[in-house]
């Protein structure tokens, strides 16, 4: 039983990750953050690691 519960737990973790996130996974800033592409990271670190990510078109 316990075991189960663990699994809910860690699924419904799974789904806050995924759906739940509104901050920037690098440095939590969650202003500019940019959510196009599953990015998940503000404008600021896009700047700084835009270029290792491919997408150093973009500004
Ligand atoms: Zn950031």
């Amino acid at each position: 039983m316990e075991d189960k519960n663990q699994k809910n737990y860690e699924k419904a973790l799974d789904s806050y990750r995924l759906k739940g996130k509104r901050k920037c996974r690098r440095c939590g800033n969650a202003k500019g953050l940019i959510r196009k592409y599953s990015l998940y990271i503000c404008r600021r670190c896009f700047r700084e690691i835009g270029d290792e990510i491919g997408f150093h078109k973009y500004h």
